[in-house]
């Protein structure tokens, strides 16, 4: 059996080192690194790295898409996107004196009839996994109720359905009766959702608003301070070692294929709480986005602490 994820609006990321970034004039660059991007391929490339069978789904074009196709293909991972006219986006990050200046284009519109062709695949391919993972922004043309006529979709199959989206997206879930198994906000996606800060001191109340009933796990990721769940009706925290860190964008998308991965395991709540921290960290001891070293898993598993409140 395998996980699904689900990258609707994925991108070629190009990445543009210069040694000094130089505005009105020519920037000439001689290493240019191109990856599949996105933030559910970020979660497919960490699925493969712990040893999950991944089926990546999404939209894409027979240009950028197809080569992002091709990308995981190289790296061992099947995929299944519905072909749109539109146009499959490059996002750039121009990498200068320790900086980064990023360059996002919004992404094609999808038509009605792709739309729904994606649901037909979406419905053919639940057949084959026990888990989903949606991850990401919906691009231009679909219904803000997308994401939730998905998860009605996998709630009818049974089938555990981790989210991790922000904004509108989100809020359109939280207030459809279809809830998925899993959401991971963090303090600040959750302050925008409940229009009051959030943080530590209250975050055990703020989780128990009637917007997030009915949703099993609630998983809130604090970078460097580790993470705070609400499972069922019990409250974790979980502290985590500091550690060395090279590039942590990206790790709460290696957070979510912790999460999805710990529970198609049937792991207990504590490792899987566990597990998903471990595989932000070692994102963010890696340079690359959304990859992990598995080497090094078991040391830091050790020593993550989880308790209850
Ligand atoms: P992104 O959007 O960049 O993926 P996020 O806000 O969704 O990030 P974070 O809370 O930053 O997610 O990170 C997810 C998890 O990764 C954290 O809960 C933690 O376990 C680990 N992590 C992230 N940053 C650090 C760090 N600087 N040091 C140690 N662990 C980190």
């Amino acid at each position: 059996m395998s996980i699904l994820t689900v990258t609707l609006n994925p991108a070629i990321d190009i990445s543009y080192p210069l040694e000094a970034f130089h505005l009105n004039t020519v920037n000439r660059v001689a290493q240019v690194g191109k990856t599949a991007g996105g933030k559910g391929l970020n979660v497919s490339r960490v699925l493969k790295d712990l040893g999950a069978d991944v089926l990546a789904t999404g939209f894409a074009d027979d240009i950028l898409g197809a080569e992002i196709v091709e990308n995981l293909k190289s790296e061992g991972i099947d995929s299944r996107f519905t072909k749109i006219s539109g146009k499959t986006r490059n996002c750039i990050a121009i990498l200068h004196e320790g900086q980064q200046t990023e360059i996002l284009e919004k992404g094609p519109r999808i038509l009605r009839e792709e739309a729904e062709g994606f649901i037909d695949n979406f419905k053919a391919m639940l057949a084959k996994v026990e888990a989903i993972a949606i991850s990401g922004s919906l691009p231009d043309g679909l219904q803000e109720t997308f994401y939730s006529d998905l998860i009605a979709i996998a709630n009818k199959q049974e089938k555990t359905v981790v989210l991790d989206c922000s904004g509108s997206a989100l809020e359109a879930v939280l207030k459809n009766p279809h809830n998925p198994s899993v959401i991971k906000p963090n303090l600040e996606e959750l302050t925008d959702l409940l229009g009051k800060e959030v943080t530590l001191e209250n975050i055990k109340e703020s989780l128990q608003d009637r917007l997030f009933d009915g949703i099993e796990w609630i998983v809130v990721s604090l970078g460097k301070e580790g993470a705070f769940a609400k499972v069922s009706d019990e409250f974790y925290r979980v502290k985590i070692p500091k550690i060395d860190v090279v590039n942590p964008v990206g790790s709460g998308d290696a957070t979510v294929a912790g999460l999805v991965y710990g529970i198609s395991q049937n792991e207990t709540v504590e490792n899987t709480l566990k597990g998903a921290n471990v595989c932000g960290m070692l994102n963010a001891q890696e340079a690359k986005t959304g990859h992990i070293n598995r080497t090094n898993y078991q040391a830091l598993f050790d020593q993550l602490k989880v308790e209850k409140i």
